[in-house]
């Protein structure tokens, strides 16, 4: 049976946030600890686990909250246009990112949808974007009834690689969908080069990237458009939220008139009439829950980015383990912590074994994303009528093929284990606690095999 990689996703994260160490950041310049890893037993035969207490809790709660929020349910003003709050968080959210506008959704999904629908993407279009994502990606061009046409996925830097896009346009293409993967930034400008030349949108998945930048500039602010989502697994989580960022003002009203059924907005007045629309309106509740978060987003980030560059430095120097490269002159978020995992180096202990291994020393981890262009929803949409009716039958043949090409991506879904953003949520010791355990699983990896 094929996994529901969301709720397998989530209930890993869970699992890493199962227990609750309190949120203190001790990111001082201690030297790292004197591993004792080729001595001590490993937790999964019979030993003590490297990591004792759990790990942090998320999401979180604040008492200081408590206020503000009873008030807006008291006002009963819950609606979009009822008050300001969601103004409110839009023109924060905006202000952080360096955007010149937002306009915020009920989902990261919904998000891209109207992007799509905003940057013109059509029934018979076609969308290039990465194929290790969140099937939310994928979903939200199959709603246009456009196809995701997949370039493939660089094994160094879990992104696309920007020098398979260019092979993928067809007379068909329309967008480029790239996907900030974990919070690391795509290399964006050959990206934007290309779009350019081909006169392409460019639509960024950013539902993982709050806050991470390119350049110099911030993820959501480097395409035409950028989606984010706030679902309770999230950095800067409402339960269910999302968000769309542009420097682009007619663009965001374009977003505006259709998440809100097509109304006349700003600049998009059209003939004062009702345009095509949807209604994906955040509530006032939400953008106040978001907005008191943005503090808390821009030190906790911090607080990741520090523990994240301390494992990369350590991980670097264990045969079998190589950590992510990153796009040049980036700053990621690590919305997952990830590493590539060799089982040669670990007398063929094969990263299943790892991970089970791994959790009994009382850090979770695992592999995230599959091949899931096999999972058969690409396979439902194209036996569509509608899919047939748009390319024909010898066409989606040949795109179905083109699975088989994605060398690079099915590395990468075989290969690549990660930690969940709770895990850098905590100290430096933690961290150690996460070096230790690697150690001594690789020390004791033939025994592990036989276990
Ligand atoms: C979470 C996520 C989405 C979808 O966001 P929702 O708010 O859950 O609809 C889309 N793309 C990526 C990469 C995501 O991580």
């Amino acid at each position: 049976m094929k996994n529901d990689m969301t709720l397998t996703r989530r209930s890993f994260i869970r699992t890493a946030a199962a227990g609750s160490v309190a949120l203190g950041w001790l990111g001082t310049g201690q030297a790292p600890r004197v591993f004792a890893a080729e001595a001590a037993k490993p937790a999964l035969l019979g030993g003590t686990p490297a990591h004792k207490g759990g790990w942090v809790a998320w999401p979180q709660w604040r008492k200081e909250w408590e206020p503000e929020m009873l008030e807006v349910y008291r006002s009963c003003r819950w609606f979009r246009n009822s008050a300001g709050h969601v103004a409110e968080f839009e023109q924060g959210y905006a202000k952080l990112l360096g955007a010149k506008r937002c306009l915020a959704t009920t989902s990261g999904t919904t998000a891209l949808i109207v992007s799509l629908y905003a940057m013109d993407v059509d029934a018979g279009d076609e969308v290039i974007v990465s194929p290790y994502t969140f099937i939310a990606s994928y979903n939200a061009i199959l709603s246009h009834k456009a196809l995701p046409v997949f370039a493939d996925t660089d094994p160094a830097t879990l992104t696309v690689d920007p020098a398979m896009i260019e092979s993928r346009i067809t007379d068909r293409t329309r967008a480029i969908m790239p996907v900030h993967i974990f919070g690391m930034p795509c290399d964006m400008d050959p990206i934007n080069a290309i779009a350019r030349k081909h006169k392409l949108a460019v639509v960024e998945d950013a539902c993982q990237a709050w806050l991470a930048e390119y350049k110099g500039r911030k993820c959501g602010t480097l395409g035409d458009l950028g989606c984010f989502s706030f679902q309770e697994s999230k950095h800067l989580p409402s339960g269910e939220g999302g968000a769309i960022t542009s420097m682009s003002e007619e663009l965001i009203d374009k977003c505006d008139s259709y998440h809100n059924c097509g109304r006349a907005v700003g600049t998009n007045k059209g003939n004062g009439c009702f345009t095509r629309g949807n209604n994906y309106r955040m509530t006032q509740a939400q953008a106040v829950l978001l907005r008191n978060q943005l503090e808390k987003l821009v030190q906790e980030t911090e607080v990741r980015r520090a523990n994240a560059d301390y494992l990369s430095a350590n991980l670097g120097k264990i045969p079998g383990i190589t950590p992510v490269r990153l796009s040049e002159n980036s700053r990621p978020v690590w919305h997952l912590y990830s590493f590539r995992y060799d089982p040669a180096q670990f007398n063929g202990l094969s990263r299943e074994q790892f991970a089970k291994a791994m959790g009994a020393e009382g850090v979770p981890c695992g592999g995230v994303y599959h091949e899931q262009y096999y999972d058969g929803l690409l396979d439902e949409a194209i036996a569509s009528r509608g899919f047939k009716r748009l390319w024909g039958t010898k066409r989606l043949k040949a795109y179905r093929d083109s699975f088989q090409e994605l060398k690079g991506n099915k590395q990468v879904c075989e290969t690549t284990v990660s930690f969940s953003q709770t895990m850098l949520l905590t100290d430096r010791s933690a961290m150690d606690d996460i070096l230790e355990a690697i150690r001594k699983v690789q020390a004791h990896s033939a025994a592990l095999v036989k276990a």
